[in-house]
């Protein structure tokens, strides 16, 4: 529930960027996406919400014969792209955008319960079309770069409760489950709203920190009774690897069962989105 795709213009001349162990992301967009794709059929997925800039997300769905593309958009600011809310009432009208998200305001120094992001948020309730949001930090190294307003304090969990509490019946999910600085506060919140689910993206495969943290949530939100709201997501970001990478980290955790692997693979997920089985 978590894939990421581009154009050039976001790849630019430079080398690519290295992960954390050190592998190199794709050289370009059409590489980037190929690789994808080739991993969707290898690993038997079947549905992905794809967030980018509008264009490679088009792009990705007109490419996409197996039809498991489902729309995203990944936004920052609520003004990236131009955006405002008649065109994304527009967008929803034309059947261009199924997932609000990835929404990540931590990046632009909002947070989803500020008063800009609301317009958008009653299309979303009106139409019906989930809201994906990060949670947790990212890009370490982003604030003193290319995301100066990041502040850590802003991918709080507890800082959407609002969104909750105003918008009861919107279909809505947390990204990376918290992150590693708050797991316990997307647990408690799953805890007081029971429509809220969460995916773990890039948790699974980013650094052995991360998959430190993302073995402790899923513990407790199995001991807690919670893994029924829990779904998939590499988060590849342009590292196409990761999500073969991810899959098998999921699979090596004998804590849990097979049919809790089955879950966050495919039936949480087909639950929250109404896929028929
Ligand atoms: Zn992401």
């Amino acid at each position: 529930m978590h894939i990421h795709s581009y154009t050039n213009s976001d790849f630019g001349d430079r080398e690519p960027a290295t992960d954390h162990y050190g592998v190199k992301g794709a050289v370009n967009a059409d590489v980037h996406r190929a690789a994808t794709f080739a991993a969707f059929k290898k690993l038997n997925i079947v549905k992905a919400v794809v967030s980018g800039n509008p264009q490679s997300v088009d792009e990705w769905f007109e490419k996409d014969s197996h039809h498991i593309v489902i729309r995203g958009i990944l936004m920052y600011t609520p003004n990236d792209y131009g955006m405002d809310s008649v065109k994304l009432e527009q967008m929803i009208k034309d059947k261009k955008l199924e997932v609000f998200g990835e929404i990540a305001p931590y990046y632009g120094g909002t947070t989803l319960s500020d008063s800009i992001w609301q317009p958008y948020l009653r299309i979303c309730e009106k139409y019906n079309i989930p809201v994906a949001v990060h949670t947790g930090g990212g890009d370490p190294g982003g604030t003193y770069s290319w995301s100066p307003k990041a502040r850590l304090r802003l991918a709080d969990p507890y800082l959407i409760e609002d969104v909750l509490v105003k918008y009861p019946n919107l279909r809505i999910y947390l990204m990376h489950g918290g992150g590693e600085d708050w797991p316990e506060h997307a647990i408690r919140l799953m805890a007081y709203y029971p429509q809220l689910y969460t995916d773990l993206a890039v948790l699974l495969w980013v650094e052995p920190n991360t998959q430190r943290y993302v073995k402790e949530l899923l513990r407790n939100a199995k001991e807690a009774g919670y893994l029924n709201r829990i779904m998939f997501g590499s988060d590849q970001m342009i590292w196409p690897y990761a999500i073969e990478k991810s899959v098998r980290f999921l699979n090596s955790l004998n804590f849990l069962t097979k049919q809790d692997k089955e879950d966050i693979f495919y039936n949480n997920a087909a639950k929250f989105f109404g896929l028929k089985n």
